[in-house]
């Protein structure tokens, strides 16, 4: 039995080990009576600076607080209560207490009570931290230390695993990760459970109910949670990261599989070069740990080292830049000059800013274009007219010479038909003998009359050239030619001198007796007919000393234009020499040439001529007779005329 200080049987309360207080009602009031040293220890606070006091004055917060009503209820009813209340006097004595209050026999109201102050922060810190696991962005999991049983996850974990807190008290993290079964698991997280390591990180697989899987990265560890010991797993979802990741390393893969096959040179540099692929080794005739140690501008000419450098440090500080093409010429490592077209551009290359640069062997390429270029020049400048098309016959180049020849400009040629230059001139079969040659990849040539742009006619020789593909198929014709128009004409000229006599434009002695050698050559392989006329102006020689050799001449024209339209078309006229004449009549016998050479005779009798009126002729006929050779007929002829002379002239006399 307990007592206060008025009380019969004392008890030392300071020997209870606990908070004790004793209180007298007075007044509407409660005056301490004693407080025990545990007390004074707890509140910090002397026996003698409390006895006497009133306890509304000590702690104004007790009425508020409600400990002044349960004191006064115990009081006025004797049945003790329990009261469990904090209060917040000053700093000094905030905290939390726990009260049983009952009623002594004399009265006094003794108030047993400990200091909650401790448990209570820290069942305050659980659950703010509950309520900061609750809302995490985290997945939170937390299962027992013994059986892996969930027993708590986060909202964030229902939202991405899909199952509820309810349905995954029966789970185990092996339930929601296909890659662990429970020994692995265990093996897992042996280095926590004997505290080697405080806490794991690793990344694995979540399954979720709905079967779908996602990457997560996970810290496991161990906390204490209600006085018990369970893992808490912090989960990530790491699906997208992972996913490019995944990417990236595909893409990284590509590029490695792309590069090394690649028959382009490819580098990748930042403060030297990082990267080279086989092609470039090629190119460069360096190794390619050699190219590593290297500047990206270690063996380029000159004159673009400080360029490229500056384009480098622009690239590498990650200015954006856009791609640049240039032709460089580089030194290999056995000393060759090469020209390589270089293009680069800034990439990201393992988190940082570098330049990726191609690089094409462009030396063939670029000689052979500067080879061309010279040839070209020396086409253009050929007197040659040059031609070329392609084997449809659509013109794809034409030389200055030819442009200045046919009068036209370049372009009214460029795309346009070949045959644009076409006379007319030329017969069906004279194109078709052309294309059949060059098209089965033969050489033409041939004297070609063709068209200028002003109409005018001109002739050039020309040579057709197929230009054959390494499949030997036609790919363009080149035709190159000169004009020979004057060459013609004086051809045209000499040939007309040798065959024609000037005066009279009808054969010369030369032509006809050649005429003769031909008929003669055809008879007597075909057992054929011929016959010849020859005639002799008479008096000729009168005429003359007449009127002059200018008149003698205008009838020797005169005469011969009035026989050229008496005779046949398949006759042959010549002049014989001075005023005598032959006329070979083929395919023509005894009787119809005797009266042809009287029909001529009686023209050019009766013919009124210019200046002298009347004109005769003697004519000596004959025909040829088997065995005939030019001189004996040429002789029986000319007997023959001297006869028609004998015989009074103005005759004929057949023979
Ligand atoms: P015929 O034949 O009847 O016996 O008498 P002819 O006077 O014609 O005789 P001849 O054969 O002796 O004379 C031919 C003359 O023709 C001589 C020559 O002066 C003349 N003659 C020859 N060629 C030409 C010519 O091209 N022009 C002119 N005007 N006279 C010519
Ligand atoms: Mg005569
Ligand atoms: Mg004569």
């Amino acid at each position: 039995m307990l007592s206060g200080r008025s009380s019969n049987f004392e008890i030392d309360i300071d020997t209870i080990p606990m908070n004790v207080a004793v209180y007298r009602y007075e007044e509407d009031d409660f005056i301490f009576v004693d407080f025990n040293s545990m007390a004074q220890k707890t509140e910090k606070i002397t026996k003698d600076e409390l006895i006497g006091k009133k306890v509304t004055e000590v702690f104004p917060g007790v009425r508020e607080l409600g400990l002044f009503d349960v004191l006064i209820r115990v009081y006025e009813n004797s049945a003790a209560e329990e009261v469990d209340f904090g209060y917040y006097e000053d700093e000094r004595t905030k905290g939390w207490r726990e009260n049983r209050v009952s009623k002594l026999p004399n009265g006094d109201i003794i108030v047993f009570y400990s200091d909650l102050t401790a448990r209570k922060e820290k069942e305050d810190k659980l659950k703010s931290f509950g309520r900061i696991i609750d809302n995490s962005i985290n997945e939170v999991y937390i299962s027992d230390i013994d059986t892996f049983k969930f027993s708590y996850i986060n909202k964030e974990a229902e939202k991405n695993i899909g199952y509820t807190l309810q349905e995954m008290q029966d789970m185990t993290p092996v339930d929601i990760k296909p890659d662990y079964d429970m020994h692995s698991l265990k093996k897992l997280i042996e280095p926590i459970i004997n505290g080697k390591e405080k806490s794991l990180l690793v990344e694995t697989v979540h399954q979720r109910k709905d079967g779908s899987l996602y990457y997560a990265e996970i810290r496991l560890e161990i906390m204490t949670i209600d006085n018990k010991n369970q893992f808490v797993v912090f989960a990530n979802d790491i699906s997208d990261r992972k996913k490019a990741q995944l990417q990236l390393q595909e893409s990284e893969e590509k590029f490695r599989v792309i590069a090394e096959n690649s028959v382009m040179g490819i580098f990748i540099y930042q403060e030297t070069i990082v990267y080279a692929n086989k092609a470039l080794e090629e190119i460069s005739e360096y190794e390619s740990e050699e190219l590593h140690t290297m500047k990206p501008w270690k063996y380029i000419q000159e004159s673009y080292k400080e360029k490229l450098k500056e384009i480098s440090v622009k690239r590498l500080s990650g200015q954006s830049f856009p791609q640049e093409y240039n032709d460089i010429e580089i030194v290999t490592k056995s000393g060759k000059k090469k020209i390589v077209r270089v293009s680069t551009q800034t990439i990201k290359y393992k988190g940082e800013y570098a330049g990726l640069g191609t690089v094409v062997d462009v030396t063939d390429i670029i000689q052979t274009k500067q080879q061309l270029k010279l040839l070209a020049q020396a086409v253009e400048q050929m007197d040659e007219m040059v031609r070329i098309t392609d084997k449809d016959g659509i013109i794809s180049y034409v030389n200055e010479a030819l442009i200045s020849h046919a009068g036209y400009k370049r372009a009214e040629l460029i795309d346009k038909k070949i045959s644009m230059f076409k006379s007319g001139k030329h017969d069906k079969a004279f194109y078709k003998n052309l294309w059949d040659t060059i098209l089965s990849g033969d050489t033409f040539k041939d004297v070609f009359i063709n068209r200028k742009k002003d109409k005018s006619l001109f002739y050039e020789e020309e040579t057709i050239t197929p230009i054959m593909d390494e499949n030997n198929q036609v790919q363009h014709f080149v035709a190159t030619s000169h004009d020979i128009t004057k060459r013609v004409q004086m051809e045209k000229e000499l040939h007309k001198l040798a065959t024609i006599d000037s005066l009279t434009c009808t054969y010369n002695r030369h032509k006809i007796t050649e005429e003769l050698e031909i008929e003669i050559a055809r008879v007597s392989r075909y057992d054929g007919v011929f016959s010849i006329m020859m005639f002799d102006i008479d008096h000729f020689k009168k005429i003359n000393d007449t009127y002059g050799h200018d008149v003698g001449d205008s009838v020797l024209i005169e005469l011969c234009d009035l026989v050229s339209k008496l005779i046949r078309e398949s006759d042959r006229f010549g002049r014989w020499g001075g005023e005598e004449f032959m006329i070979i009549s083929p395919n023509i016998e005894k009787e119809k040439v005797i009266l042809l050479a009287n029909k001529l005779k009686e023209a050019i009798a009766t013919h009124i001529f210019k200046d002298v009126k009347q004109v005769t002729v003697s004519v000596g006929v004959t025909c040829y007779a088997k065995g005939d050779s030019k001189e004996s007929i040429l002789k029986r002829a000319d007997d023959l005329l001297y006869a028609a002379k004998d015989a009074g002239r103005n005759t004929v006399i057949y023979g």
